[in-house]
Formats: C-alpha cells, sequence, structure tokens
C-alpha cells in the first residue's frame, strides 16, 4: 500500500515537474529574472553593501532610515537585562496573568494602551497585540469578524472589500473560505460606496465583514469609513481597517481623524478593529504589526475562541490564532510608543507630506506626460506612467498594470517614505529625463 502511494506521489511530483518546466526546456531560453544555476555563498561584505544603497529604494513603504540612536540604547538595555538570550516566550494575552511567565506582556500591553490612545479607543478599553506583520493583523481582524457575525447570527458572512485591497486580503479571504462580494471603485480608488450599498442590499441574507483600506498599497486611495459605517446602520456587520502603512503616520498630520476609533458628538464607534505594520512608516527593524480593538469585542470573541481551543494546556484561551510568539519584537518596539519617539514620528510624518507634494509638483511641472497622479492629500504615493527598466531596477519601484479602457498601462509608484528626502528625490527627477 504504501508503495503504491509513494509511487503515486513520485510519479505525480515529476508530472508536475515536466509540466512547469517544459515550454523553458524546449526553447531552452532564459528567463529576465531567472536565479543564476550557482548559488553565491553568505557574504557580509556584500550584506554591507547593501545597506549603503538602502536610501535610493523608492519603489515599497519601507522606511529605510535607521532607527534613532536611543532605541540601539534601548535594545542595549534590554539585552543587558537578559532578552534575546535564551527562549523568551510571550505565548498568550498580554492583557491576562500567565502562567507561563518568561514573557514581555508588560510591554506589549502598555504599547497597545499608548497606541490605542493614539487611535483614539477608550482608555482601558482597549485590547490587542503586537503582531507579525501587517498580514497577520489582518487575519486577526479577519477572523474576529467572522467569528462575531457566525455567531450572532448563525450565518457566515461574506467579505468586501474591493480589488484596490492589498492582495494579503484575498489569500485571507480564501483561508478563511469567504464568499467575496467585490465592490467598485471611484476614480481615484476608493470604495465606492453606492456600490457597496447595492451589494449589501443583494445579498442582505447574509452579514457583512468589510474591509476598509486607509492607504490602499499602488494608489494610496482612502475608502470613506463614516460613509461606509452609515452604509452598515441597521446590518449585522463587522468592521476592519487595513491601515498597513497610513495608520502609522495618518495620526500626526491634519487629517489624525481618518484613523480615530470614535467621533464625536457621542463617542460612537467608527470601526471594529484595526491594523497597522510597524516596519513600514515606524521603521522597526524587522516586520511586526499592531492589531487593535476594544475589550468589549475581545471579550465576545473570547467567549467563542474558548469553545474552539481547549485552554487546558496554558491555562488561559490565549486570544491569539499563533501560539509561542516573539518576546523580543513587544519590549523593542515598546520604544515606537513614547511621547518622545511620537515627536520624531511627527517629523517625519510632516517631512513625508512636504516631499510627496514636492515630487508631485516636479513630476506635474517637468513629467506632465507620465501623468503624475496622487490620490488624495492623505498620501504620500505618487504613481505615473511607467519609466525604464533602468529607473525601475535603480530605484526598486513597484509596477502595475492599470486598466485603462479594456487595456492594461503599466504604471510605476514612489512611496515617500521618511528616507526619501529631497535629495535622493532630485537625483530621481534628473534620472527621468
Ligand atoms: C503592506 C500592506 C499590507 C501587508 O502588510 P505586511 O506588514 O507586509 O504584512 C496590508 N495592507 C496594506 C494596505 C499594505 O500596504
Amino acid at each position: 500500500m504504501s508503495i503504491t502511494r509513494r509511487k503515486f506521489l513520485g510519479l505525480t511530483g515529476a508530472a508536475t515537474l515536466v509540466a512547469t518546466c517544459s515550454p523553458n526546456a524546449l526553447t531552452g531560453q532564459t528567463l529576465p529574472n531567472e536565479r543564476p544555476d550557482y548559488a553565491p555563498s553568505p557574504d557580509l561584505k556584500k550584506l554591507h553593501a547593501l545597506t549603503r544603497q538602502r536610501t535610493s529604494m523608492l519603489g515599497y513603504p519601507i522606511n529605510m532610515n535607521y532607527p534613532p540612536p536611543a532605541f540601539f540604547d534601548w535594545r542595549q538595555k534590554l539585552d543587558a537585562a537578559g532578552l534575546n538570550k535564551f527562549s523568551f516566550n510571550s505565548v498568550g494575552d498580554p492583557f491576562k496573568h500567565s502562567h507561563f511567565f518568561f514573557n514581555t506582556h508588560d510591554f506589549e500591553r502598555e504599547l497597545i494602551e499608548r497606541f490605542g490612545a493614539i487611535y483614539g479607543f477608550t482608555h482601558k478599553q482597549v485590547w490587542g497585540f503586537l503582531t507579525n506583520s501587517g498580514t497577520d493583523s489582518n487575519m486577526h481582524g479577519i477572523y474576529i469578524g467572522r467569528t462575531l457575525l457566525k455567531s450572532r447570527t448563525g450565518i457566515m458572512p461574506k467579505i468586501y472589500f474591493t480589488r484596490e485591497a492589498h492582495y494579503s486580503i484575498q489569500i485571507l479571504r480564501n483561508l478563511m473560505n469567504l464568499e467575496w462580494v467585490v465592490v467598485n471603485t471611484q476614480a481615484d480608488g476608493c470604495m465606492d460606496v453606492n456600490d457597496l450599498e447595492q451589494k449589501l442590499k443583494a445579498n442582505s441574507d447574509h452579514p457583512a465583514l468589510v474591509v476598509a483600506t486607509i492607504g490602499t498599497t499602488f494608489k494610496g486611495a482612502v475608502d470613506p469609513v463614516d460613509d461606509i459605517q452609515s452604509k452598515l446602520k441597521g446590518r449585522d456587520s463587522y468592521l476592519h481597517l487595513d491601515a498597513a502603512l497610513f495608520g502609522g503616520y495618518l495620526p500626526h498630520t491634519p487629517f489624525a481623524d481618518e484613523v480615530l476609533h470614535t467621533q464625536a458628538p457621542d463617542q460612537s464607534a467608527r470601526y471594529h478593529s484595526i491594523a497597522v505594520s510597524c516596519h513600514k512608516f515606524f521603521g522597526f527593524p524587522s516586520p511586526a504589526g499592531l492589531f487593535i480593538t476594544t475589550q468589549s469585542i475581545f471579550d465576545e470573541f473570547e467567549a467563542q475562541f474558548g469553545k474552539i481551543h481547549d485552554p487546558e494546556y496554558i491555562l488561559q484561551t490565549p486570544g491569539t490564532i499563533t501560539c509561542s510568539r516573539d518576546a523580543v519584537k513587544p519590549a523593542e518596539f515598546h520604544f515606537f510608543s513614547s511621547e518622545s519617539d511620537f515627536s520624531r514620528q511627527a517629523i517625519d510624518a510632516q517631512n513625508m507630506m512636504d516631499n510627496a507634494n514636492y515630487l508631485l509638483n516636479e513630476m506635474k511641472t517637468h513629467y506632465a506626460h507620465l501623468e503624475p497622479t496622487r490620490a488624495n492629500n492623505l498620501s504620500t504615493i505618487i504613481y505615473f506612467k511607467k519609466p525604464t527598466d533602468r529607473l525601475i531596477n535603480r530605484y526598486t519601484l513597484a509596477t502595475i498594470g492599470l486598466k485603462q479602457k479594456d487595456q492594461s498601462v503599466p504604471y510605476a509608484h514612489v512611496v515617500v517614505m521618511p528616507h526619501v528626502g529631497k535629495t535622493i528625490l532630485n537625483r530621481f527627477l534628473e534620472d527621468l529625463t
């Protein structure tokens, strides 16, 4: 039996290999980005060279600046205290007593409370944790939304988001087996709430799990949270905000309201949970994310989660899908929740806004034919018709095909991040000629 099975697997494997490789093997042609068939060995010199190129990366939403010296002092203090030397593990809910106590839950809880305050969550009614990434944060938002809506109604929700949402939402939708109701967008790329209203009506027999994006990945469009919320009135619904990049800097701009959890005059909630990446705006040196929701949403979720998950082994319901969790990152990221670092972030946010304006104006003046576009005043993303491949590679620009009159036209974008100052922008502008 086992031999037959192995044979079968072997055959399937070989067949797959032939299917994927044969077109290339037959023509003998090399694909442009194919890996060389020798494997370069790891090389510290090469690594060092990379650090010198970092500020010419303009195409992805990553802050390539070093964090301030005080961050590295903080790291040293953590190191002296023994962190990152043996296996600390932050398994479990940072807001609960942990039987396994070799963790950094105190740091994690405080940083979530501080960021909760930044996003206007009510003091002491916040729940959240430091995730592995924006995607992990989105996963928890969608999972909690799905769990709540299913338990309240007995019916699986449908998930609503636009094609401009990050590709991780499509993966998570698939993972959680949710039916996608595709919501159309306006010309600038943000969610069309009239289309949302119609689609809500057409799917009225299912609860609605909506993912709104504050700063779509390519265009930087901002879905209108309050208009979406008003269309959801009277419906069994859950609204998760994906603010991976914009959620970092908007609190320090005149547009802080866009990511606020509550709104005047009655302090009603605008959304249920929010996801923000730590390595994007903040420039945290490794991937991590913030996931923040309210204590009452979490309590309702936990009552359901406790039925799925047997808490016997760790003596609590962990609250997180992931079990073992990094203890180093929350302690390190705690630095970014200090008043002094919030001031630094405010300066970075201002510079990004100024430099995005500068790039847009310069491109409009000198390269109008590239049709440079900024979706809105909140965005620091400028997208334009794709320049030469030389520039795409030199500045690590992301490219995408945008539909125009049934044709796909190649576009690229620059994401103006804290490391993108006038010097590098001027060099980029010169290179565009
Ligand atoms: C980058 C991004 C994500 C994914 O975040 P990671 O931290 O890379 O997992 C999700 N949504 C949006 C809008 C993003 O820009």
